[in-house]
């Protein structure tokens, strides 16, 4: 599976650190907030934000604003979409995605970021091999994440939602932001995998011509494995360390 792949681009959130459960909690307590100020008329649509199915289907990869106005516009919310600067609050997309970010934050603070030891393993694996690596992510968090849970120095190439907005790159599933993983690893996409875990980032390594397009499914639940192959996985494993076969190991 490795032999024709010369270079890896690994996404952050819940492939390389198990951070996407502390976004999940901080999108629930911020949307359920909403929910409450703004009841949706259809009374199918009052239901409190899911932290598995939601968040994947609406959130998962995509920056803060996307996945704001994604979800409540799942239940029939059309808040204006006020300005970046708009404080935490309910009163408009901006607000909705900055209450997210200060429950965040706050979480980040309080409780540590680790990396997954079946990632860290592959990793290693990859770099003893020669392959160069790129972490990417639609996160302006990403630096701190991976500096947090030391897995900084394993990288060549980081481009994450700073970058992104600096070099205005169309968010996922759209696969701007891989490809300037690859371009900065020299390597290209035909050359290369991609590691995921949103439905928005595996379509966007199927879109980029990606050699091979992991989908990695932590939920442990009965659908989220298909969603991904349907979405553009070619595989899809519960833990990296699935991937440490004999021809990555030599
Ligand atoms: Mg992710």
């Amino acid at each position: 599976m490795w032999r024709d792949v010369r270079a890896v681009v690994f996404d952050t959130d819940g492939v390389i650190t198990d951070s996407a459960r502390v976004h999940a909690a901080a999108w629930k307590a911020a949307f359920d907030a909403c929910l409450r100020d703004h009841v949706p008329a259809d009374s199918r649509l009052r239901r409190p934000f899911d932290i598995r199915d939601d968040y994947l289907r609406y959130v998962d990869g995509k920056s803060r604003l996307d996945g704001a106005a994604s979800f409540l516009d799942s239940r029939g919310l059309t808040l204006p979409p006020g300005h970046p600067d708009d404080r935490p609050g309910t009163g408009t997309v901006a607000a909705v995605a900055a209450y997210k970010e200060r429950i965040f934050m706050e979480r980040l603070r309080e409780g540590g970021i680790e990396a997954y030891p079946g990632t860290v393993r592959l990793l290693e694996a990859l770099r003893e091999r020669g392959v160069p690596l790129a972490a990417a992510s639609a996160s302006r968090h990403a630096p701190e994440l991976l500096a947090r849970a030391g897995v900084l120095p394993l990288f060549d190439a980081l481009v994450d939602g700073a970058e992104a907005a600096r070099l205005h790159l169309p968010g996922k599933p759209d696969p701007a932001l891989f490809l300037e993983a690859t371009r900065r690893l020299g390597v290209p996409a035909g050359q290369a995998a991609v590691v995921e875990d949103a439905l928005a980032g595996v379509e966007a390594g199927g879109r980029g011509g990606f050699r091979l397009v992991v989908g990695v499914d932590r939920t442990a639940g009965p659908d989220t494995g298909a969603a991904l192959l349907r979405h553009g996985a070619d595989i899809v494993v519960r833990d990296l360390s699935e991937l440490l076969t004999e021809d990555v190991k030599e």
